[in-house]
């Protein structure tokens, strides 16, 4: 150990051998034990000066200029003798740098830096020591260190001081969800070999009545609520509620006022309805249409409903009774949601009260008696009763008395009459005055039914019983019974007749009931099953091998003129200049809807041929899932290129902005029709090269078309592309790792990008692999890492993106196959009811073998709910098949349910 001094002439301590005359040198230096503190790799920097040996005059050829380090693992901290066998050698160490005088007086010291690791260290520490073989060394300094990712605080979840992890193992840390706020979804991220976070996965969200704000959650403040943990921020109370205090997660009603249970916490509180108005009543025979108009107040809400109570009264109105069970309400009596109804098989000539009755959602928690509104009518008297009737061979006569008290003037009675069990086929009816009537030209020996009725001038009245004549054969009168048996099928139709002739209402009933067929869009259903065109032999044509790239223009692109085209709106920017809707109107045909893109004023010659390659590429194609040119408009300024118009704009946007809305088959419609549009480029030998959510147009129908062709476009058009350390500029998230790596761009690239969109689908617009750099993403991918399944992502369907995200490009499937699965997931749509597990970062999930609940909880990291589970009385892995426990948190039930699913079926064996 000697003093020197440095350059800046400051004292510092070396150890220093330099035995460079003799031979056979052997010489160790050995540090104490020192303490490796948790980490499994560990560095080790050592500065030291070395002397080169030709500088050294007369020394032999043993001198070297190398020296060796090594180490010894141990958990004995006080050895005093290592072995020389037992060290593990971690180099040789060289110097960069020599220096060539000796005299410690005016040399310059110039050091010699080296870093070396040592991973997958497991006992309590090591010894290191440098071994001399005859070289002149000075060893300055030996700093041993390691490697944390700092403490970090992510999608609410706290992420400790992580030391990082062996060889080049990612260290897998669980994020704390921080105060106020709960998991959403278990958060997770990766502590990296260099001391960088890697792949965050799940989060946390603030809890009910907290709201995000940086990196915490805080209170909502008194005026505002959140009621679900999901809901991003505090919003202001609904109308007619209030939140005297903080943190509310819903906020209370007014009084008067009230939520019903299904009623969302958003909405304003609201109350009962007012009285129904205006009740009209026509009475017909037995049967009444009650009307009435909607309440004046209606509460606040949409679901006023009414119900009706019935009451037969006396002559004079005094005496009341329930009606029963015998009087018929169409459609029903209670919950109507129309303000009309029929009552039939009222009594005839009687008094009937019905009291209408104004409900709706909140009725039931208000103590405020019901709005209600009476009606009273009287049915009119039934005729007539058959008193006499005579029969010959071929003709009856009836005689009748007209109704005791008729509601009028009687004007003409009403015979009806037909064959027993005909009466369907053939009736007659006949009018009479007189209180008598003769029906000639009967079949003799054939039974006949007949019924009458009175007409007044305030209508007709209800019929009397039917009676059965049989007529004779030998033209003897005889006298016969009536028979006054009614079925009530028989009134109801009967009652339903006549008021069909003469109220539009009634078509109402029949609607509820389902009689009219609903209208179809037969260009719905185009839209989910088109058919692709084969393209037989034909095959794209780069513009490029055209010499005139303008020929390549006019071969493929129709000049338009453009005073057929009106521009009206700006819609979006493109590369060359801004992207326009606008209106083209072709000769012999409808005007239709365009884009127009045009080129901007000053461009050069190359813009210009770039920007109509776009043209000369899209005019190739003709396919329904393929954005359709019009034609080009390159004879006058500004240039442009004209395409059908897709009213919804790049698919990533509609996405965001439908977050949710869609069902799994509108989603795979969607898909399928990309898919099928990459088949007919791939068939044509076309590489789109940058297929991404963004470069899918959507129409009014959801059809999405492929888009985006131009030459220049993967350069300098995608904001997402970066330059890579191969010089080209690619974008990196949705690119296959061959094509980043050395540029190999193929149908089967595009795959791997079609993979990513269906991601992109699915999760409504997520950016693929969130945050994370794009350094990160190509490491991860490398590492084996693929997306996890976004949230009620199809098992099926997260199952074909990992096939498109295959290592080798051969593996992946080919976008014909794509279209065949998808085409079968839309025929079979249960395939698509099962959800993937949307924690598993894929494709290696482990599996745990369980054999207690404990067990099984720490497997699937839901470990806090023990006690709720031991409580309960679930002890063993079977009585857990049956539970219903307290675990509020609809993602925490969601996950226990869907293991227990998988218990159920697999036995103890645990996907986590
Ligand atoms: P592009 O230069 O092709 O990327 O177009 C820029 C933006 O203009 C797109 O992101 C769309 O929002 C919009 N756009 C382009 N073409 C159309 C089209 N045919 N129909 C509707 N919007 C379009």
């Amino acid at each position: 150990l000697l003093l020197v001094m440095d350059e800046r002439n400051t004292p510092m301590r070396t150890y220093q051998v330099c035995n460079v005359m003799e031979a056979n040198q052997n010489n160790w230096l050995r540090t104490r034990h020192i303490s490796r503190e948790g980490a499994q790799r560990v560095y080790i920097e050592i500065k030291f000066t070395l002397r080169d040996c030709n500088s050294l005059p007369g020394v032999p050829g043993t001198c070297k200029e190398t020296f060796n380090m090594y180490y010894y693992e141990s958990n004995n901290a006080n050895l005093w003798f290592i072995k020389e066998s037992q060290y593990v050698k971690i180099d040789t160490i060289a110097a960069d740098e020599s220096f060539t005088q000796v005299d410690v007086g005016d040399r310059v010291l110039k050091l010699n830096t080296e870093v070396r690791d040592i991973s997958n260290l497991n006992k309590k520490g090591f010894y290191l020591a440098f071994q001399d073989l005859g070289a002149c060394i000075a060893l300055v300094s030996v700093r041993v260190f390691y490697k944390k990712c700092p403490l970090t605080v992510l999608n609410l979840a706290q992420f400790p001081d992580t030391i990082t992890g062996g060889d080049t193992a990612l260290v897998e840390v669980h994020g704390l969800c921080v105060n106020g706020s709960e998991e959403f979804e278990a958060p997770k991220m990766y502590c990296s070999a260099d001391g960088g976070w890697l792949v965050p996965i799940g989060r946390c969200v603030c809890k009910p009545g907290f709201e995000e704000n940086k990196d915490v959650c805080q209170s909502c403040r008194t005026g505002t609520y959140k009621a679900l943990a999901t809901d991003a921020y505090c919003s202001k109370c609904p109308p007619h509620s209030s939140s005297p205090l903080e943190q509310a997660t819903e906020c209370v009603c007014e009084k008067g006022f009230h939520r019903a249970e299904v009623d969302p916490r958003s909405m304003a509180c609201t109350r009962p309805p007012s009285a129904p108005e205006n009740p009209i009543s026509t009475v017909n025979e037995t049967c009444a249409m009650l009307e009435w108009s909607q309440p004046r107040d209606t509460g606040g809400r949409g679901d006023v409903t009414y119900s009706l109570h019935c009451r037969k009264c006396s002559g004079d109105g005094k005496k009341c009774a329930p009606c029963g069970s015998s009087v018929h309400f169409i459609p029903r009596q209670f919950g109507l949601s129309s303000p009309i109804v029929l009552v039939a098989d009222l009594q005839p000539d009687s008094n009937y009260s019905f009291t209408v009755e104004s409900q709706n959602g909140v009725s039931d928690l208000s103590s405020t008696p019901r709005g209600t509104v009476v009606i009273n009518i009287t049915t009119s008297q039934t005729v007539s009763v058959v008193l006499k009737e005579r029969r010959s061979k071929d003709s009856v006569t009836l005689a009748w008395q007209g109704p005791e008290r008729p509601n009028g003037v009687i004007v003409e009675y009403e015979v009806i009459y037909y064959e027993k069990n005909q009466r369907e086929q053939n009736y007659t009816v006949l009018k009479t005055r007189s209180n008598m009537m003769t029906v000639e030209g009967l079949k003799p020996g054939t039974t006949y039914v007949f019924r009458v009725r009175a007409r007044t001038d305030g209508g007709y009245g209800g019929y009397g019983g039917e009676i059965e004549l049989e007529t004779s054969h030998e033209g003897v009168f005889t006298w016969m019974n009536p028979v006054t048996f009614y079925s009530l099928f028989t009134q109801l139709i009967f009652c339903i007749m006549l008021y069909i002739n003469d109220n539009q209402t009634m078509n109402l009933f029949f609607r509820h009931c389902g009689y009219i067929k609903a209208k179809q869009d037969p260009d719905e259903e185009k839209m989910q099953f088109q058919h692709v065109k084969l393209p037989g032999s034909r095959t794209y044509i780069h513009p490029h091998t055209y010499e005139d790239p303008n020929q390549a223009v006019r071969d493929f692109a129709k000049e338009i003129d453009a005073s057929n085209i009106r521009i009206e709106r700006v819609i979006g920017a493109g590369e060359f200049g801004e992207v326009c809707s606008g209106r083209l109107r072709v000769q012999g045909k409808r005007e239709i809807y365009v884009a127009i893109k045009s080129l901007k004023a000053g461009y050069s010659d190359k813009q210009r041929r770039d920007f109509l390659s776009e043209a000369s590429i899209m005019g190739q194609f003709d396919h329904p899932n393929i954005i359709r040119l019009e034609g080009v408009v390159t004879k006058c300024k500004p240039v442009m290129i004209i395409t059908e118009f897709m009213e919804n704009g790049s698919l990533d946007t509609f996405l965001k902005k439908h977050d949710g809305q869609f069902t799994v088959i509108q989603l795979v419609g969607m898909l399928r029709g990309i898919a099928s549009g990459m088949k007919y480029l791939s068939d044509m030998s076309y590489v789109h090269r940058d297929l991404a959510a963004r470069n899918i147009l959507v129409d009014s129908n959801l059809v999405c078309k492929v888009s985006d062709f131009g030459l220049s476009r993967v350069l300098e058009d995608d904001p997402e592309a970066a330059y890579t350390t191969r010089g080209g500029k690619i974008p990196i998230r949705w690119t296959a790792p061959e094509a980043i790596a050395y540029r190999k761009f193929t149908s089967a690239s595009d795959v791997w990008s079609y993979g990513i969109v269906m991601w992109e689908v699915i999760s409504y617009g997520e950016r693929p692999y969130w945050e994370m750099s794009n350094h990160d993403v190509i490491k991860a991918i490398e590492e084996g890492y693929r997306l996890p399944a976004p949230m009620d992502c199809p098992v099926v369907l997260h199952q074909l993106m990992l096939d498109c995200w295959e290592k080798g490009r051969s593996e992946r499937p080919k976008f014909g196959q794509i279209v065949t699965i998808l085409d079968k997931l839309i025929r079979n749509p249960g395939s698509l009811r099962e959800l993937a597990n949307s924690s598993v970062w894929s494709p290696s999930s482990p599996e745990f073998s369980v054999s207690t609940v404990d067990e099984w909880l720490d497997a699937i990291k839901m470990g806090q709910y023990k006690d709720n589970f031991s409580s309960a009385g679930y002890v063993s892995l079977d009585s857990i098949l049956y539970i219903s426990m307290g675990v509020t948190l609809a993602g925490h039930q969601k996950k226990i349910l869907s293991s227990v699913q998988s218990l159920q079926t697999h036995g103890t064996h645990v996907q986590v």
